[in-house]
């Protein structure tokens, strides 16, 4: 299953293939923050990749 976290921070996602127990502690890669929204549908994933491909363009 992947997982999509979204740092309430800094605001950036990323996905992740989350392992099956749900105790270790996942951080923001960019600022560190553990204070993540977590998503798993796939749809909101291709969401996400069409967005930052539109913001960076
Ligand atoms: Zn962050």
């Amino acid at each position: 299953m992947i997982y999509i976290y979204i740092c309430k921070k800094c605001f950036y996602s990323f996905e992740k293939l989350y392992p099956s127990q749900q105790n270790c502690q996942i951080e923001c890669p960019k600022c560190g923050c553990d204070n993540l929204e977590t998503q798993q549908s796939k749809t909101l994933s291709n969401h996400i990749k069409d967005y930052f491909l539109t913001d960076r363009s």
